[in-house]
């Protein structure tokens, strides 16, 4: 499988193309100029991952919607899922910057947290 991909780790913006066996877990990338374009091109062929923001309700009239975002980057396969379950959420006051608001999203171990205070 070829996969032509742009590398987001430096402003240079590499134009990769990446060979990729789903059989054998073999992955031969060219176009990069750092080695960190084969790395980014492998974790996007074999486990692509991004950081999730959004936003959850809360019980204050001050501060209704709470900005959220993932404490790591999160599987993609699984962000519709953690979209949904985050639109269900409704958090109490107080909560300060970095708080959980969501431990193991999706069973990934991974937490969502606030991004913003919310005051009591
Ligand atoms: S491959 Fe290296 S030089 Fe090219 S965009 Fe990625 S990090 Fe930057």
């Amino acid at each position: 499988m070829i996969k032509n991909l742009i590398c987001i780790n430096c402003p240079r913006g590499c134009h990769l193309t990446v060979d990729y066996s789903p059989e054998t877990g073999a992955c031969t990338v060219t176009g990069n100029h750092c080695p960190r374009g084969v790395s980014y091109a492998t974790q996007e062929m074999t486990d692509p991952r991004r950081t999730v923001t959004a936003v959850v309700r809360t019980t204050s009239a001050a501060l209704p919607l709470l900005p959220v975002r993932t404490a790591k980057e999160f599987p993609k396969p699984l962000i519709p899922k953690l979209l949904n379950y985050l639109y269900t959420l409704t958090v109490q006051p107080p909560l300060a910057m970095g708080d959980v608001v969501l431990p193991n999203a999706m069973d990934t171990g991974i937490d969502v947290i606030a991004t913003e205070p919310l005051e009591g």
